[in-house]
């Protein structure tokens, strides 16, 4: 896996997990608070036990929803630590009650499967996360249980915790798994729906709009209501001179290799809100917010004095429109088109406007 998918399955997982932690905090904090009121014994151990549970989780309660409006750039080793708070607070909680449990202990208390089991499936855990968390728990079970508590040599409690220990581990490696083969299907359907779009707007030789998206753009600008003449635009076709002599005399690899310097040299003088798209062979669209004349007047110089691939020096003839005078986007291709085509028959390595 590559850092910036783990570091995206970090990222998917801290969230998850922050999630987790506000629903399990807020739902238990209110558990402990009932029955430290409702069910136990007024001032006893447990009762108090209750009542700092419910503190310490509404406290995590807060904290996770002051990191959720966080936008953490990288999830540090702090965040790991912070991920498994819930269960660790909910695992103590757990252990303290069966310690501080009333009477012999017949089998392992509820509470104590529901923290382990209902965690598991809850959050999210690396397989090391998880070994630590439950292997220290079930650590502190084994090695405390018997100190604390008085049960029958018949129960088998200790290989109870140990068996519960480890098919809780199995249980969230198989959830975390699971994750994992989740998101990197996500990610890839992600990055190919990504490709498809790139090979279907991209003009497979230059890397700059094809014709369908250019004509997309072109439809949609001339949808908008530019009255108040901020949505106007200008467009230029321009078409290269005589680039069939190029092919002639070098090859056809040398012709490719000029249009995609070409493509380039254009693309790196555009601004941002301008777009650049490869209308047919030699045949490039370019739509601007600024003066269209100026702008096309700068780019035929820039061709001209350009020295391209084997030397090839070649000219550029355009025709420039602006928006607002036509209708539709075809009649402003149409405009531009006969300007074109008047510039070809002036001579050519000229701006028409008119
Ligand atoms: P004009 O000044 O009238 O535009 O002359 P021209 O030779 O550029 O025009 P014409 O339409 O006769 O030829 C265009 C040429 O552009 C023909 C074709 O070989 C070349 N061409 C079109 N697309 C490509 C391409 O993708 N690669 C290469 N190498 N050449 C291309
Ligand atoms: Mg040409
Ligand atoms: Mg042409």
């Amino acid at each position: 896996m590559n850092p910036m998918n783990a570091q995206h399955l970090a990222r998917e997982k801290y969230n998850r997990n922050l999630l987790a932690t506000r629903i399990v905090s807020g739902v238990t904090c209110v558990e402990q608070l009932l029955y430290g009121i409702l069910i136990s014994e007024p001032k006893s151990m447990v009762q108090q036990i209750h009542y700092v549970s419910a503190l310490i989780l509404c406290l995590l309660f807060i904290i996770s929803m002051y990191l959720q409006k966080q936008t953490t750039k990288k999830i540090d080793a702090y965040a790991s630590v912070y991920e498994m708070a819930t269960p660790l607070i909910g695992m103590s909680i757990a252990l303290i009650r069966i310690l501080f449990h009333q009477g012999p202990l017949l089998s392992i208390p509820t509470v104590y499967l529901a923290v382990i089991y209902g965690g598991s499936v809850v959050f999210l855990y690396t397989y090391a996360q998880s070994v630590f968390l439950y292997g220290t728990l079930t650590f502190l079970a084994v090695l405390l249980v018997p100190r604390f508590q008085t049960f029958d040599s018949s129960n088998p409690i200790i290989a109870d915790f140990l068996i519960n220990g480890l098919i809780a581990w199995i249980v969230a490696a198989m959830n975390y798994k699971r994750f994992i083969l989740l998101e990197e299907k996500t990610l890839l359907i992600e990055e190919q729906n990504k490709r498809l779009v790139v090979l279907s707007e991209r003009d497979w030789l230059t890397g700059l709009y094809n014709r369908r998206k250019i004509d997309e753009v072109l439809q949609t600008l001339q949808s908008k209501d530019y009255s108040d003449g901020k949505n106007a635009f200008d467009v230029m076709l321009f078409d290269l001179d005589l680039f069939k002599e190029i092919n002639d005399t070098y090859g056809h690899q040398v012709g490719d290799q000029v249009l995609r310097e070409l493509s380039f040299l254009v693309e790196q003088h555009l601004q941002a809100e301008e777009v650049c798209g490869r209308w047919g062979g030699e045949e490039f669209l370019i739509i601007t917010k600024c003066d269209g004349i100026r702008l096309a007047e700068f780019f035929r110089q820039l061709i001209e004095k350009t020295v391209f691939a084997n030397n090839v020096h070649i000219t550029a003839s355009f025709g420039v429109a602006h928006c607002c005078n036509y209708e539709s986007a075809n009649e402003l291709v149409k405009i531009i088109d006969q300007r074109l085509y008047k510039a070809k028959n002036l001579g050519r390595n000229q701006v028409i406007s008119t």
